[in-house]
């Protein structure tokens, strides 16, 4: 019967990342997927590196900014009607989340990981040799009325509270920066500390390389065929079973899947999101990710064109993909920088896993000793892949935890 000290499940940016780092600690691990490492939520994503972010994207606060959403008119956020009853008690949640008070203090507690992030991704790039993939070039928030500034005295508080650098720029300071973009915005917050990927497969791809140089295994398995077997677990391969003592769930939006049969019920929604690639017109480009706030995208350059991602849509994670956002952005993208035509035919459709206080889950599974979870990572999943990787491999091997981990605890919920 085979067998290992640990087996990680899911080998997207973050599960990859916890192998990784449990290899680096000399345990034998096991790195299990249906698919191939980084080809699904992480393939898709907008590639920042997130060291700069403080608060969470938030519930609509205004009236005028909701019934634009409620009316499908807004192009950063869209919603499947059918789906609302299931995701309101969600939504309920995330909107007390999104009070001012309770998301500066959301902000302090994701800040130990986020303060991190980018350190422990060049540590794993340089190992893993593909440190060419990193720009360090901050990305850049634009705003098309002046009078934004006034909404973000809380972030610029805490960006002082945090020793976040931030410069604000009119248009044509920001031009000076990218000078593709045109002058159709008033205001621009440039966060200098903020990284980006020029392609994340590739990442999550050298990271695996990295991971089986370490003597770690990859191998294709249902991860939902999980289940005690003595007081370890066992997963059924196709070659026979595979037993450990220690199993970690890193499936990002497919973890339910295997935690509610086992009676863990967390509450995890997906936000839907977006990619298409285009091409720059005359070659046009550009140096970082740069976003379009009140329209609610983003563009960025990536190796396979300009990447266009868009915001959030509340839908089941299998529904039928729709769209529509694009229709109601493209002509606000165009006005902004010159995107050319689609460099392929695929529009992709990924799921943010995210509970409602903005906040991953890292840590035991409760109830159910030797499973741990590292899930719920929103809108920041690359971001916190390798922090989560060392996090969850300090507590694994009883090493003393880089971050308190009490704020990630999945029993904050119960
Ligand atoms: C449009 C968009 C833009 C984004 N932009 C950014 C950004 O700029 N910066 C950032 O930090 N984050 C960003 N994110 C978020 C980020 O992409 C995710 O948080 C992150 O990819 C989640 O990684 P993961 O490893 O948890 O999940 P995944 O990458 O989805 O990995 C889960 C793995 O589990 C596997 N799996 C599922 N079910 C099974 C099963 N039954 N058996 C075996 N294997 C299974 C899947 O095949 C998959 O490989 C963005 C997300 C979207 C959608």
């Amino acid at each position: 019967m085979a067998r290992t000290d640990t087996i990680v499940l899911g080998a997207g940016i973050v599960g990859t990342s916890i192998a990784v780092h449990l290899a680096k600690r000399g345990l034998s691990v096991a790195l299990i997927d249906r698919g191939k490492p980084g080809e699904e939520t992480s393939y898709g994503n907008a590639g920042v590196i997130e060291a700069s972010t403080i608060l969470p994207p938030a519930f609509p606060a205004s009236i005028s900014a909701l019934l634009r959403v409620a009316f499908k008119r807004a192009s950063e956020a869209n919603y499947h009607f059918g789906f609302l009853p299931h995701v309101a008690p969600w939504l309920f949640a995330f909107r007390a989340a999104s009070q001012p008070k309770r998301i500066a203090e959301t902000a302090r507690l994701n800040r130990p990981l986020f303060s991190r992030a980018l350190a422990e991704h060049e540590a794993l790039m340089v190992e893993a040799g593909v440190l060419d993939l990193l720009r360090k070039t901050g990305w850049l928030k634009l705003y098309r009325r002046q009078r934004a500034l006034r909404s973000m005295q809380l972030e610029f508080d805490l960006a002082q509270e945090f020793g976040l650098p931030l410069e604000t720029l009119d248009a044509a300071a920001a031009r000076l920066l990218e000078p593709q973009l045109r002058p159709v915005f008033e205001l621009a917050v440039f966060w200098p500390k903020a990284a980006s990927i020029s392609d994340p497969l590739a990442l999550t791809q050298a990271y695996a390389r990295r991971f089986t140089s370490l003597g770690g295994v990859i191998l294709q398995g249902d991860a939902r065929s999980l289940h005690r077997s003595g007081s370890g677990w066992r997963v059924e391969m196709t070659d026979g079973p595979l037993d450990t003592d220690n199993v970690v769930a890193a499936l990002g939006p497919w973890a339910p899947d295997l935690l509610e049969p086992l009676g863990i019920k967390l509450p995890m929604a997906v936000k839907r999101g977006y990619h298409r690639h285009f091409r720059g017109d005359n070659g046009a480009s550009l140096s970082r990710p740069v976003v379009d706030v009140d329209f609610g995208y983003l563009i960025t350059p990536m190796r396979q064109g300009i990447r266009l991602t868009t915001g959030a849509e509340f839908a089941s994670r299998d529904a039928p993909a729709t769209p529509v956002q694009f229709e109601r952005l493209m002509p606000r993208a165009r006005s902004l920088f010159p995107l050319g035509e689609q460099a392929d035919e695929r529009t992709w459709l990924g799921a943010r896993p995210t509970f409602p206080d903005s906040r991953p889950v890292i840590g035991p599974a409760p109830g159910q000793s030797g499973l741990w979870l590292g899930i719920g990572h929103a809108h920041w999943g690359l971001t916190l892949g390798p922090i989560t990787g060392r996090l969850l491999a300090d507590m694994i091997t009883g090493a003393t935890p880089v971050v308190d981990p009490a704020p990630y605890r999945a029993e904050r919920f119960m």
